[in-house]
This record gives structure tokens, sequence and C-alpha cells, in this order.
């Protein structure tokens, strides 16, 4: 049986996680955390039996009533998640956290010497010198469940590596597939919510409309894999059926297909070096399904390159850009900044901040406080009143 950690467990990741789990007799919940959906997590933790629970929102964890739930060991704060992975006996912990709070956790879990399934990628995009280096002295192998970098994972594994030339992730293209930078100027919250092919949580759903979560990807996939900036590739695919290639150097491609539906990398991660049964219908290839591929318009979507070339900077430059990405999809949902003002922002921030290596979470968290505070500028400079 392994012991599960679940983090960020009421979210999109976290209760399909639940799923996967639920369909299967060798995995079992050791841990829950969530940011201030107490009630969901008191549900989840009730069903399950399980008591060892973090709830990162104070005010949140303090609507539980002690007295109610004798049995349980509730975690409370900013640290609770860190905390919890910690002081819990388990085999693997997944971090289902969203952005830069979920870094702290993903150190933890290397630092327990546990096996890490990592759905939150701002931990690799803030630091991920410093969290590959802790991974590679501790002998842990990341398990990624970005769906992509699942793929790459599994593609890269089965060839030679000195035979990889370069990889392949796939984009949706998101909402505004098509758009050109005049017809983004106006739109609004729900429309950049509304993605094609996956349904997830608000912030990533952003990050696809603007292509964000591309550029955070190819610097996640160049921390997984150790590969160079133009070793990554980045093509659009409207079907999301195709989530990576690898192309070789003898000019083979392998790709890995399957259905949009993220408990398929989430099953790998949690039941790897094993593979389970997910009820998923299966991919029909008898009815001319068609595969397309085109090369994403960066001068509407301006994130890959921003993403590239903070990348190539390092890791401060990536920790400023992942603090200005979410600190202006922030603004955006509030409806203080227009949809373009994210880019101008995280533009903006970029071009304060100084690039090189961060070799402690003191300095990272430093980098990530001072880009915050200057997005926060960037942003007022962009609003549009509420
Ligand atoms: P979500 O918003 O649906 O859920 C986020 C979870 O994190 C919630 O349980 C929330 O309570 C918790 N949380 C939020 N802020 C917190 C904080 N400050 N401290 C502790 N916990 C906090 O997000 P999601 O879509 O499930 O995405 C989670 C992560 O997985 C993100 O990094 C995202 O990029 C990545 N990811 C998601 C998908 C997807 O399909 N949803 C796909 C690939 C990667
Ligand atoms: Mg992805």
């Amino acid at each position: 049986m392994k012991r599960v950690v679940i983090l960020g467990a009421t979210g999109s990741i976290g209760l399909q996680a639940l799923q996967v789990v639920a369909a299967s007799s060798d995995l079992t919940v050791a841990g829950l955390s969530c940011d201030r959906n107490v009630k969901l997590l008191l549900e989840q933790a009730v069903s399950l039996g399980v008591c060892d629970l973090a709830v990162a929102d104070v005010a949140a964890a303090g609507t539980v009533s002690p007295a109610l739930y004798p049995e349980l060991n509730l975690r409370k704060g900013p640290g609770a998640a860190a905390r919890l992975v910690r002081e819990v006996e388990a085999d693997l912990v997944l971090n289902a956290i969203v952005g830069f709070a979920g870094l702290e956790s993903t150190i933890a879990t290397l630092e327990s010497g546990r096996a890490l399934a990592l759905a939150n990628k701002e931990s690799l995009v803030c630091a991920g010198s410093l969290v590959t280096g802790l991974a590679a002295r501790r002998r842990i192998e990341i398990l990624p469940v970005d769906s992509e970098h699942s793929a790459l994972y599994q593609l890269i594994a089965s060839a030679d590596r000195r035979t990889v030339g370069s990889v392949i992730i796939t984009s949706s293209g998101g909402p505004f597939r098509g758009k050109k930078q005049a017809e983004l100027a106006g739109v609004t919250r729900d429309e950049a919510l509304a993605h094609p092919t996956w349904s997830m949580g608000e912030k990533i759903s952003i990050d696809s409309a603007t292509l964000m979560n591309k550029g955070l990807e190819v610097i996640e996939a160049h921390h997984l894999f150790d590969l160079a900036y133009d070793q990554i590739e980045v093509v659009v695919h409207p079907q999301s059926l195709v989530h990576a290639l690898v192309r070789l150097i003898d000019g083979a491609l392998l790709a890995h297909l399957g259905p949009a539906d993220m408990r398929v990398p989430i099953a790998y991660a949690l039941h790897h070096p094993e593979r389970a049964c997910v009820e998923v219908g299966p991919l029909d290839l008898s009815g001319g399904l068609a595969l397309e591929f085109w090369a994403p318009d960066e001068e509407t979507f301006p994130a890959v390159r921003l993403a590239r070339e903070a990348g190539i900077r390092g890791d401060a430059a990536t920790c400023a850009l992942n603090a200005a990405n979410e600190v202006a999809v922030s603004a955006f949902l509030e409806g203080v900044l227009p949809f373009m003002g994210i880019y101008q922002v995280v533009e903006t921030v970029l071009a304060q901040s100084d690039g090189g290596d961060l070799g402690t979470y003191a300095e990272v968290a430093a980098v990530d406080e001072l880009a915050r505070s200057r997005a926060a500028q960037a942003c007022a400079g962009q609003s549009i009143g509420r």
C-alpha cells in the first residue's frame, strides 16, 4: 500500500487525484491540504478517515471546531502544508498547490526524502536549480504531473538519452487561438476562463489563455529533463490529443497520445513505476481523427518568448517572471487589469529584474517578494479601475 499526501486536495488536480486513489486498491491517503475551502477538506478527511490536515488560510482554519473533530491534527497557516509533509508518515507527496505557495512543500518533500509527484510547475519556474539539485542529492526522481511533461518523461525513458535531439510540447492554443491583439483588448474574465479542451483551476486557465502556461512549461521541461532552451519547441495542437513529442537525431519522432484527461498523468505519477487502469473512454482512431500542428502566434501571444528569454537569464529572472505573472493574473481576475496588460506587467518587471542563480529558499523568496511589489506598481499603471 502506497501512502500518499495530497496537497491542494480541494483543487482541480487534487479532486482528480482523489478519484485516482478511490479507483485503486494500492493507494491510500495519509494527509490532505487546502488553502481555504475547509468545508470540502473536512468532507474529504471524514470520508477517507484522514486525520492529518493542513489549511493555509488562518481565518478558514479557525472555523474548524476542535471539539467537533477531536481526532484531527490540523496544521494552520502559510507553512502548514510543508509541516504536514515533514510530520506525516508517507511514501509519496502529490503537490497540487497553485503558484509560488507550493515551493516550500516541494522543498519539504525532497528534504524529507519522499517521492514527489509534481503538478506545481511554479516550483521549478521559481527555483529550478535549487529543486533539481536537492532531488539529485537525495536521489529522488521528480514525477511530473503536467500532461506534456508526463508524456516527455515516458518518451525520453523509452529512448537512449544521447539520441534525443529536441522535444516538442503541445499547446491547445487556448480560448483565443486565431485572434489578434486588437481583438483581445477587451476580453472578459469568463471568456478567458473558457478553455476549449481542459477543465482546470482559474490561474492555470488564464495562463493557458495568454499561453504563459506554455512559457512556464518550457522552463519546467528545461529543469526536469536538463535540456537547453533551443532543444524545447512549442507547437499549437488544437485537439490536445498529442501531449508531447521527442525528435530523435535520426529524424524519427516519438509521440505520446491520449485523451485530454488529467487523471491519466496523475495516475501515472501516483502509481509509478507500476501502471494502473484509468476509466477513460478509448481514443477512437477509426472516425477520421485529424491532428493539426501549427506554429504559435508569438506576436499576439508573446509569453513563450518572454519565458525563454527569462530562462536563458537564469532562476532569478524566471522567479520574477512567475511572480509578475501571478500578480497580473490575479489583477485580471479581479477585473482591474486588461487581458493584454498581463504581458505588459510581466515585461516591465522582467526589465527591472536581475538574472543568475538562486541557491537558497530565502534568496528565492526575496526575489519573489521584490518582483511582486514591482508587479503591483506596474498593474496600478495599467489599471482599468473598479
Ligand atoms: P486549483 O486552483 O484548482 O487548486 C489549487 C489548490 O491549491 C487548492 O486546493 C487550493 O486550496 C490550494 N491552494 C491555493 N493557494 C494556496 C496557498 N497559498 N497555500 C496552500 N494551498 C493553496 O488549481 P489546479 O488547476 O488544481 O492547479 C494546481 C497546480 O497544478 C498548478 O500549479 C497548475 O499549474 C498545475 N497543473 C494543473 C493542471 C490542471 O488540469 N488543473 C494541469 C497541469 C498542471
Ligand atoms: Mg500542461
